[in-house]
């Protein structure tokens, strides 16, 4: 095989509390994870020599060895003992530093694609342990669907599918948030050090997931980075009121932000919430739905 085409999911986070730092500097998190058929498509192209190579237009991309992308050939390239090149050509739709794991998906799709295209016959759980040494958001890329993350975001309990939410997915146009500073902020105004409070909540958000009740699920989500990015991005904070007042069951801030999305009842309710914000010049927009896979191969 010579080429093939992959198609890589964004993610949602339904949950995310921060419990403390860990000894090793991480953070200790517990996070409901869910995949959305918003995505980036990457094809990869044998090339002879040994070379990687990133083609990818897009202004906010680096195509150096800083790309996650790149990153996940090298490493595959090395701990594989691989002496093969690739050019991989990324059209970017997730918008990037936007609390999607653009670039984590991005990463994973380059895994599971060489692991095709290079024959290594890795299995998905291996793929999974090679990308945790990329980025926590990585093995929940490779894995897809919905999954209850723990330990600094690696550790993946998945959860029956989430079939068919809808929702309003909306971002500031020109605003990117760093990962590292939301985290950093959120550790020094509201972490004391040392602390690990071990109690989480997720309990109510698993069984409202499990029931698939769109109702439910918005009573349930919680991001604990709202409390550092809202009061330091207040436009954030209001396109969260937009999207209710437009009608969403709820809204929340994804990971890091600053994406925002709001859950709709069913697809008629996610087009009227849409409707209310789309010809905003100053916003991203996307009408979404969740999936069931994360890294898909696409069929020519
Ligand atoms: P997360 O939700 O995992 O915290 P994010 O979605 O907020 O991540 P990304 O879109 O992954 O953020 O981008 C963060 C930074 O990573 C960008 O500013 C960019 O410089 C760099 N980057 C590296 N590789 C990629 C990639 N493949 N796509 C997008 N950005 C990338």
């Amino acid at each position: 095989m010579k080429q093939i085409r992959l198609r890589a999911a964004a993610k949602i986070n339904l949950y995310l509390e921060i419990l403390g730092v860990r000894p090793d500097d991480y953070h200790e998190l517990v996070m409901v994870l869910q995949s959305i058929d918003l995505s980036d498509t990457l094809t990869l192209t044998s090339i002879p020599g040994h070379q990687i190579r990133l083609i990818c237009p897009h202004p906010l991309v680096p195509v150096d060895r800083t790309n996650l992308a790149v990153r996940a050939a090298e490493l595959l390239q090395q701990s594989m003992g691989i002496d093969r090149g690739v050019e991989i050509a990324l059209k970017k739709r997730i918008p990037v530093a936007a609390g999607l794991a653009g670039g984590s998906t991005d990463a994973a799709a380059v895994l599971a694609g060489l692991n095709v295209l290079w024959d290594l016959g890795l299995t998905q759980k291996e793929l999974r342990t090679l990308g945790a040494s990329l980025g926590s958001d990585v093995p929940f890329c490779v894995m897809g669907g919905t999954a209850l993350a723990t330990g600094r975001g690696e550790v993946l309990t998945p959860q029956p599918p989430l079939e068919n939410l809808h929702l309003v997915l909306a971002k500031p146009a020109d605003l990117q948030v760093s990962t590292a500073w939301a985290y950093r902020t959120y550790r020094q105004d509201h972490l004391a050090p040392g602390t690990v409070v071990e109690r989480s909540r997720t309990n109510a958000l698993l069984a409202a997931v499990a029931s698939q009740d769109p109702a439910r699920i918005a009573a349930s989500l919680h991001n604990d980075l709202e409390r550092a990015v809202l009061p330091a991005h207040p436009e954030v904070a209001h396109l969260r009121e937009r999207l209710i007042e437009a009608g969403a069951l709820a809204a929340m801030m994804s990971g890091s932000g600053p994406s925002v999305f709001g859950l709709a009842r069913d697809l008629d309710h996610a087009g009227a919430i849409h409707a209310a914000l789309a010809a905003d010049p100053h916003l991203e927009t996307f009408v979404c739905t969740t999936q069931p896979t994360g890294v898909r191969l696409e069929k020519d």
